[in-house]
């Protein structure tokens, strides 16, 4: 493959064109490496930890992300009056276009992530799957090209067999997607979902999948030099979602067999090889529940949820993403790694899970995160500031390892009882809802498990419980330690049974 973005540079100083807790992740792993930072922010996070934690910082405008984490000029201004040599993009924002990537290059800048071609490639579900034909990788059925036409919709439809999924090719973050059960559903469905890619992401081509009904996500982390070498870094499982958008994620996934690891590793390897990857990237799956798995997308960019994978694997994924960046090749060989317990991460999101997950905003009255061996925090926000309505609603990320998943879960579980918010709804009593579940515990969930297992009454219950066992518990001067919950011994069903 021809790595035409090629450099030698040393990186000296890094404008993370980001905010919030992801922006604060990469200040600290550039700092260890002795790289300055500057940060980047709007009028609305003048106080923000990462503003702050940067060497320097450059205001962008005002609130809406549409004024100012967006505006690339004034970031490529700011990279330069500053005396960046590097931009990070993070997540979300501009991480993944390829035009963005490309101006950074053009003005003499390094784009911390892969080339601008592989981002554009991916950024395309359809691109993505023609670009991975040449591999054996299994995909879902359905097509392989926009379709526009019902009468050609149906046919197809009929030939896989409903239910089927419209999606969107440029679609992201769970949107774009449409579950379609019948002949009689299709046409307008599938007008609905051409107007919605158009208008979310000025691109209406969409194409039909089978829609697997009770399928697992599972993603495998590759990280990729300039000079061709590609390496695994096992898999996530990231099945617990709401709005097709993950909350929980862990690392390994408690079905994953070492044979499927190593099939899925070399699929996700062979799918960065088919774009030139280089970087750090994540190939997602779907799994059936015979242990089918089928590509879905790669993304281009350090995940949400990277840290479940550092924790396994002990490798820092922003120091490599900064030394691919460099020019440097990969240092760590596929026979060095190896999976060392178990990772557990929830996504704190300012959401009323009581009220179907909505978005809340106010003020972080209090704020006091867990601490202890294995327990991880990685946020940007501190106590008594506002969360703001501009951004995604994401404030933090609670991370556990474990000697092994029943350690993990039960060290998750203490973390969420010692994390104290006030002033704001979060899915912090949703997150010891999933990790006190059964079908979570014996790790058979599903990316149905929310919609199947979880309502506002049975969290309103946990509560309630909650309340009487803290009352029991003072009563009779109940022993702190002892009132943490232990994993059942469930009798292993579904996916547990067959994953020795
Ligand atoms: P996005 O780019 O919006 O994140 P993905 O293709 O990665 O879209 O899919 C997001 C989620 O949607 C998956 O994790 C899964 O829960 C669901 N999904 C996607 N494709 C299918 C499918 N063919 N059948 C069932 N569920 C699917």
């Amino acid at each position: 493959m021809n790595q035409t973005h090629f450099s030698m540079t040393r990186i000296t100083k890094i404008l993370i064109a980001n905010r919030g807790e992801i922006a604060v992740r990469i200040i600290k792993t550039a700092h260890l490496l002795n790289i300055k930072t500057v940060a980047v922010y709007s009028e609305a996070d003048r106080l923000a930890p990462h503003v702050r934690l940067a060497n320097e910082a450059v205001l962008l405008g005002p609130p809406p992300s549409s004024e100012s984490y967006l505006i690339e000029e004034k970031i490529i201004e700011a990279a330069k009056a500053t005396g960046a040599n590097a931009i990070h993009p993070g997540y979300g924002f501009l991480s993944e276009n390829a035009g963005f990537a490309k101006k950074v290059a053009d003005n003499n800048l390094i784009f911390i992530g892969p080339s601008p071609e592989a981002i554009e490639v991916m950024g395309s579900k359809l691109a993505a799957k023609h670009a991975v034909s040449k591999y054996d990788i299994p995909m879902v059925p359905g097509t392989d090209k926009a379709i526009q036409d019902p009468e050609e919709a149906k046919v197809i439809a009929k030939k896989i067999g409903f239910p089927i999924l419209i999606k969107a090719s440029a679609g992201g973050g769970g949107k774009g997607m449409r579950v379609v059960n019948n002949e009689g559903e299709l046409e307008e469905n599938m007008a609905r979902a051409i107007s919605e890619a158009e208008s979310s992401f000025g691109d209406g081509s969409v194409f039909i999948e089978k829609y697997i009904t009770s399928p697992k996500h599972i993603e495998i982390q590759v990280l990729g030099d300039q000079h061709g070498n590609v390496i695994h870094l096992f898999e996530r499982e990231c099945s617990v979602q709401r709005r097709h958008q993950k909350v929980v994620e862990e690392a390994p996934s408690p079905v994953v067999s070492e044979e499927m690891r190593n099939r899925m590793g070399q699929d996700a390897i062979n799918t960065a090889k088919a774009c030139g990857y280089y970087g750090a990237g994540t190939v997602e799956f779907i799994v059936d529940e015979a242990m089918n798995y089928y590509f879905l997308e790669m993304n281009t960019r350090l995940q949400v949820e990277h840290p479940v994978t550092e924790e396994i694997s002990g490798v820092d994924l922003v120091e490599q993403q900064i030394l691919v960046a460099q020019g440097e090749a990969l240092q760590i060989k596929q026979e060095d790694l190896t999976i060392n317990g178990h990772a557990l991460e929830l996504r704190l999101y300012a959401e009323d899970a009581e009220d179907n997950f909505m978005p809340d905003t106010g003020t972080l009255n209090v704020y006091k995160r867990p601490s202890g061996p294995g327990v991880r925090v990685d946020d940007g926000f501190d106590e008594g500031m506002e969360v703001p309505i501009y951004y995604d609603p994401m404030i933090a990320k609670l991370i556990v390892h474990g000697s092994n998943r029943t350690e993990a879960i039960n060290k998750m579980i203490q973390a969420i009882n010692d994390y104290k918010i006030e002033g704001i709804k979060t899915t912090l009593s949703f997150g010891k809802f999933v990790f006190e579940h059964p079908e979570f515990q014996n790790g058979s969930f599903t990316t149905k498990f929310v919609e199947s297992h979880f309502s506002p009454e049975k969290l309103k219950l946990g509560k309630q419980n909650e309340k009487l066992a803290a009352a029991i518990a003072a009563a009779m001067f109940f022993e702190k330690d002892n009132a943490i919950p232990k994993i059942s011994n469930d009798e292993n069903l579904g996916w547990n049974s067959r994953m020795q």
